[in-house]
């Protein structure tokens, strides 16, 4: 005989289980998924996974209690959001959809025996494993950088933390008439039309309180996503003259400007790549000369984070190779990858894409338990929003699907806005950019 309570209890669980979609219902043990990195992939695939099926046992392993998310960082540089306003916590998240959170480092494992070691010397063992734990900032690939110098003398902020706001309490003390040096990285990096952003909110800063600054990116690269809609914005907002050959397509309003920029963006063809830095004088030396900055922010070149490569996910590229139907390694079974950490065919390394990729990969972790293949043909998608100002918004977006088993491609003929756009529809795009970043939040972590 049941007892109100089990009956009670056994109706609920009925109730769920019709309310969940036809991939789910295991007759099997409950197993276990464990997910490495509760940020933007780690968090969105936990999430989607219970949301698809509450029976499977989740857990995350995350070195941090609090997350202090990436995209919008910029913001605090220039004081627009503090640091707080970065900051996600877990608790009801863990609460809400019942995900086990284990808050310690992950140290190593065998991925064979499909065990990980955390810093105490204590093993988690796993059924699928799902590692999303972004990037490793390279810091000693530029000659005279060092990780303690980005601590504590010329910060990178390109992982958000201290560092973060060590380049905004500089920006703010930086004299009047001052120089600001961006140095950008090669590709691939972590958000593609960032650091351009951050020169541009920079000079935005600089235009109100330091008009007489001088804003300089070096770059090793001659050109970057999102370029022509940025270097337009720079046009009209910071009287910056567009090289020639960003020129097509233009539209009539774009000026040569006689008065010099604040900004200066030197490229790999005028000798923008960055040779050496002197840390004590903050002076850079480049192919086309050197410069002595009063703030010196340097975004150096980077590969998977740390654990990955430790655990043997990673190939000589830096970055972990997967197969892209599912996002499963191609090095270890029952692994998947997703993120900045991936390959990820076309796809950006972008918070979107992390999102998009582990919605997908939820799926496919559904299917395996249950011994089915894969849904051949994915759908992933990507935006990247970006400011060249605080009301002028662009973007680019896309589509991505699979040809011929494991290649990627673009689906969609139009990524960017037309450089025709009103001045509604940039203000509107700002007003996205915002929007999007409360939504998105919400959506990965929420
Ligand atoms: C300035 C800036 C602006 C950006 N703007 C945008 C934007 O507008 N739009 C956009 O889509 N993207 C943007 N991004 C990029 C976006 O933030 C990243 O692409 C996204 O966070 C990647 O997600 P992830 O899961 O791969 O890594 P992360 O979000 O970095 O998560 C990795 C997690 O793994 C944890 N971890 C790592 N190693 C271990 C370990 N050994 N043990 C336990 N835990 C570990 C980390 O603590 C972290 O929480 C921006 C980035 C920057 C820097």
């Amino acid at each position: 005989m049941m007892n109100r309570r089990q009956f009670l209890t056994m109706a609920a669980m009925s109730a769920a289980a019709l309310a969940l979609p036809t991939r789910t219902l295991f007759a099997a043990a409950q197993p276990h998924v464990v997910v490495l990195g509760g940020g933007v992939g780690g968090a969105t695939f936990a999430k989607y996974l219970k949301l698809a099926d509450a029976n499977i046992r989740v857990t995350v392993i995350e070195k941090n209690r609090i997350y202090i998310r990436p995209y919008g960082s910029t913001e605090v540089i220039t004081g627009h959001i503090g640091m707080r306003d970065l900051e996600v916590t877990y608790d009801d998240f863990a609460k809400k959809y019942g995900i086990n959170f284990i808050f310690d480092t992950v140290t190593g494992g065998d991925l064979d025996k499909k065990v990980l070691r955390l810093s105490g010397g204590k093993e988690v063992a796993y059924d699928k494993l799902v590692v999303s734990p972004g990037i490793e900032v390279m810091y000693d690939k530029v000659a005279g950088y060092s990780e303690t110098i980005a601590n504590t003398q010329i910060p990178s902020g390109w992982i958000p933390g201290n560092q973060t706001q060590l380049l905004a309490d500089q920006l703010k003390a930086m004299p009047q008439g001052g120089t600001f040096v961006m140095v950008a990285p090669p590709n691939p990096y972590r958000c593609p039309p960032g650091p351009y952003e951050r020169l541009a909110l920079v000079t935005e800063w600089c235009a109100k309180h330091n008009p007489t600054a001088k804003i300089i990116g070096l770059d090793p690269k001659n050109e970057f996503v999102t370029d022509k809609n940025m270097l337009l914005g720079w046009n009209r907002l910071y009287n910056f003259n567009i090289p020639e050959e960003f020129m097509k397509g233009m539209p009539s309003d774009v000026k040569h400007h006689m008065v010099p920029s604040q900004l200066e963006w030197i490229r790999a063809k005028d000798g923008g790549k960055v040779k050496s830095i002197d840390a004590k004088t903050k002076t850079v030396t480049f192919e086309g000369g050197s410069i002595k900055a009063d703030v010196l922010n340097i975004i150096p070149p980077q590969r998977v984070g740390k654990i990955a490569q430790d655990l043997g996910l990673s190939d000589d590229k830096g970055w972990c190779p997967v197969n892209l139907t599912d996002f499963a390694s191609n090095h270890f079974k029952d692994v998947y990858v997703l993120g900045d950490a991936t390959h990820g065919g076309m796809a950006p390394k972008s918070g979107f894409s992390a999102n998009s990729q582990a919605k997908v990969t939820a799926m496919a972790v559904i299917d395996a338990l249950a011994g089915r293949e894969p849904n051949e043909n994915p759908v992933w998608e990507n935006t990247c929003y970006a400011l060249a100002g605080s009301d002028y918004g662009l973007f680019v977006a896309d589509v991505f699907r699979l040809k011929e088993g494991n290649v990627m491609y673009r689906v969609n003929p139009d990524r960017y806005p037309s450089l025709h756009q009103t001045p509604a529809q940039i203000r509107l795009g700002a007003v996205y950019q915002q929007t999007w970043m409360r939504a998105f939040t919400q959506d990965c972590f929420a």
